[in-house]
């Protein structure tokens, strides 16, 4: 009798341990869904729908709302055990923009994660995008608890936040997942993880689930809300669902899988005039002028380019300090590399009304990936231009000018040479490769025209950021004047 009895109360332990808080809330999140085998069964999901996405860091002003695309024929395929994801959708932009309406492709497979244009070439995304993508896969309520009720995965810190359950999700790989679980339905209503942003640092990536339907016996949320540090970037509203339907080739293209993540800077040096450097090579582009005593550095897109262009200039002027970097706007492909040229001990000058954005980037934490900034916490030294600021003495002159009433963006400088003729902007004007199609407009040239002839700017030729040196007469082809309304 007495064995018997200590066999009992063996058994009624263990039977508690499984059923530790951790576990019962997990459990009850999967039952609530349809039960933790219905949900272990589901290795594909297929979802259709539509909804709205948001281009992130390309607000109007740093405080704005941000773009808005209107998101149609949205077909996403998800293979939780491959760890592979793809969607194909068509985004309709609802600003004002020189692209069209267009089919964007992108996935991650593994480590690789690609983006597939609409004419359809693939480019392989960054290291940090293939991660961020692979989280994705844990922000959806299959995919956290097929990790949360596997074998593998570490459950920890069950507590209540706000009126909901939440609970830690620590998956093989070490990334953490905090699950949020709705007190009353037991359906999952959020999951949160941290990620790292180029510009912001360390960040929020909060996706939450509303709307539970049923589909084969299976809850799922229609309605998917993504946001990054605590901005709405995606909203799907599921109109299909799938289970475990046909997933189709999920591989990474050839040509994205064989490239690297992290392609090398490439820096092509022209001379345009004598102490006037342009430095082109890829997508986004920079200027160095020499002043008598210093040099002068416009344009920091991003940090590996601006580490790279900062040497480059310094290696093209031994003799000369680097003092300045002129940041044209605050739009994240423009502004990536601030935090580089503070690292260096530039000073920042930008537009007034990016001044606190600047400020803003460069207090931000980056824990996750310490960048050059996180290592060498040199102060930020900045001026900022309100109404003109000219840079001159007797080997340079620079005049900065706001660009007033650009659609693109609210703080606009560009950059006047008055002795050579030059004008550097971005985005404002920039024209394709010889023999390239050309974009279906040019929203934004009248109204550089306009901030030219307005100031009565003598320009010869264009420095654009992104495109190529061509004389003004270019832009005057492509400025044609809006038609008036009918
Ligand atoms: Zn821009
Ligand atoms: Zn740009």
């Amino acid at each position: 009798m007495r064995y018997r009895w200590f066999v009992t109360l063996g058994l009624g332990l263990s039977a508690a341990c499984m059923r530790s808080p951790e576990t019962a809330l997990v459990r009850d999140a999967a039952e609530a869904m349809g039960g933790p085998s219905k949900i272990a069964s589901v290795e594909i999901l297929i979802l259709e729908g539509n909804g709205e996405a948001f281009n992130f860091g390309q607000n109007k002003s740093p405080d704005g709302e941000l773009p808005k695309f209107t998101v149609t024929e949205l077909r996403r395929v998800i293979d939780f055990p491959g760890g592979r994801w793809r969607q194909e959708a068509m985004r309709t932009p609802t600003f004002v923009t020189a692209n069209p309406p267009a089919r964007q492709t992108q996935g991650v497979a593994g480590d690789v994660a690609y983006n597939v244009s609409p004419a359809g070439a693939a480019s392989r995304a960054s290291a940090r995008t293939a991660m961020d993508r692979e989280a994705e896969l844990y922000h959806h309520p299959v995919g956290i608890l097929r990790e949360a009720l596997g074998t593998e995965a570490n459950l920890t810190n069950p507590r209540k936040e706000g009126g909901q359950d939440v609970i830690d999700v620590s998956t093989a790989s070490g990334a953490t997942y905090s699950l949020y679980i709705d007190e009353s339905t037991k359906l999952p209503v959020k999951v949160v993880s941290k990620t790292s942003n180029p510009v912001l640092g360390d960040v929020l990536m909060e996706t939450e689930f509303s709307d539970y339907a049923e589909t084969d016996g299976l809850k799922l949320p229609s309605v998917i809300t993504s946001r990054l540090d605590g901005d709405t970037v995606a909203v799907t509203r599921v109109t299909g669902t799938t289970l475990n339907g046909d997933p189709g080739d999920l591989e990474a293209p050839a040509d994205a899988a064989s490239a690297p993540a992290e392609p090398p800077v490439a820096i092509e040096v022209a001379e345009v005039a004598k102490g006037i450097w342009y430095l082109t090579g890829q997508s986004h582009h920079s200027v160095v002028a020499e002043f008598q005593d210093h040099l002068v550095l416009i344009e920091v897109p991003s940090e590996a380019r601006t580490l790279a262009v900062i040497a480059k200039a310094r290696e093209l002027v031994p003799g000369k300090p680097l003092t300045h970097a002129v940041v044209t706007h605050h739009h994240f492909d423009h502004s990536g590399g601030v935090r580089a040229a503070v690292s260096e001990g530039l000073t920042i000058i930008t537009h007034a009304g990016a001044g606190k954005f600047v400020e803003d980037v460069v207090r931000r934490q980056h824990g996750i990936e310490p960048d050059a900034l996180a290592k060498s916490s040199k102060p930020l030294i900045i001026q900022t231009v309100e109404g003109e600021m000219v840079l001159e003495d007797e080997a340079m002159s620079i005049a900065l000018y706001p660009v007033d009433g650009s659609p693109h963006a609210d703080t606009l400088l560009m950059a006047h040479f008055p002795r050579q003729g030059f004008l550097v902007q971005a985005d404002l004007y920039s024209p394709p490769a010889p023999g390239a199609p050309p974009p279906a407009g040019y929203p934004f040239a009248a109204n550089l025209v306009e901030n030219c002839t307005g100031r009565k700017l003598k320009v010869e030729n264009l420095l654009p950021i992104h495109g190529r040196m061509v004389p003004m007469r270019a832009l005057m082809d492509v400025a044609t004047p809006a038609k008036p309304s009918e």
